[in-house]
């Protein structure tokens, strides 16, 4: 089978390698669609590291094989997407489902365990055990599939938000996770979600897809205080959602929240330097609420499901590239410049 094999930081070659075996326990899937994440490219380009050669958790396969005394529910020919995080299923958080809080750290998919960018991959038997296959709808696509995973993880970090209620939801961020957390919030009800980001070139994707955002600031060009000022009749907005890495981006996003108001920190900040001072008063005299989020579990991508098959989510409308494992170099070039037009990339082996 082909797969993308990482040789070191930043060298990946497409070779020809055996098809895995599944052992006891184990399913062997066809990998249908897999597709590139901004968690890909800090791995390619050395920044973080993975104990695996094969990356890749947007995935969506059908079973080739099973493995002895794998649960009989799971057969050939069945379609799944992956679940990407594994818990030790004995901890307080993992008892509870929440395997994302696994108090030992939780491994993934693509990380600790070959991933999708190949023709055949390994659901070890810890995920199979824990239900990290989620069944796919016969009418839905794998390349919608391979969405359930970025947007489980938007659906978990804003879970306890009450984004039913509010009037004005802002994202900063106009990547593939800000567009989701966006969509997340418009779906829940939000009235008006606007999207802020440094460069135009990636607003200016969002609007040529047509997806459906009240306002595409570019943050460069207009001062975004000055704005949420004017469009809040001063009062500020209902909930900010970080979704870029840049550590100053929490602290400004609260001072443009209205009282009572959300603030999710969706975004990890770089690991080396992750501090930023805040104003606590701001917290405790304006009642503020500040949201994390880690990954997902099980009930966060069956929501995602719902979302995508009942149309609240339109999954199609973000997919803009489609490469063949061969083609893997060029697909992460599309995917790193804006100016392609690319907003998800996916890789069907
Ligand atoms: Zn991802
Ligand atoms: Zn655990």
């Amino acid at each position: 089978m082909l797969a993308a094999m990482l040789k070191a930081p930043g060298s990946l070659t497409i070779e020809n390698v055996e098809i895995p075996k599944p052992g006891p326990g184990e399913v062997l899937l066809k990998v249908d669609a897999c597709a590139l994440c901004g968690t890909d490219k800090r791995v390619l380009a050395g920044e973080k590291a993975v104990s695996v050669p094969i990356i890749g958790h947007e995935i969506a396969g059908t079973v080739s094989a099973v493995g002895p005394g794998v649960n009989a529910g799971i057969k050939v020919g069945q379609r799944y997407a992956v679940q990407t995080v594994i818990g030790c299923g004995e901890c307080p958080m993992c008892k509870v489902s929440r395997e994302n809080l696994c108090e030992k750290g939780f491994t993934a998919i693509g990380y600790a365990y070959n991933g999708g960018f190949s023709e055949y991959m390994v659901m070890p038997k810890n995920a199979v055990d824990q239900g990290c296959l989620i069944a796919l709808p016969d009418d839905m696509d794998a390349e919608i599939g391979t969405l359930l995973e970025p947007l489980s993880c938007g659906i978990n970090g804003l879970r306890d938000i009450p984004l039913e209620t509010m009037r004005h939801v802002v994202v900063i961020g106009a990547g593939v996770i800000g567009v989701l957390n966006g969509l997340i919030a418009r779906a829940r009800g939000a009235k008006r979600v606007s999207i802020f980001n440094r460069s135009q070139d990636k607003l200016d994707v969002i609007a040529k897809l047509g997806l459906p955002f009240d306002d595409l600031i570019n943050m460069s060009k207009t001062d975004p205080e000055a704005w949420i000022k004017e469009n809040t009749g001063g009062r500020g907005v209902d909930c900010v959602i970080v979704s870029a890495s840049v550590k100053s981006l929490g602290g400004q996003g609260m001072k443009w929240l209205a009282r009572n108001g959300h603030l999710s920190l969706f975004a990890g900040m770089p690991k080396s330097d992750s501090v930023e001072p805040l104003d606590l008063n701001l917290i405790h005299y304006s009642e503020l609420h500040i949201h994390g989020a880690n990954s997902s579990v099980r009930r966060d991508y069956l929501e995602a499901m719902t979302f995508l098959s009942t149309g609240k989510i339109n999954g199609k409308s973000l997919i803009t590239h489609r490469y063949a494992l061969k083609e893997f170099a060029q697909a992460v070039k599309t995917q790193n410049d804006a100016s392609s037009g690319s907003l998800k990339v996916i890789i069907k082996p």
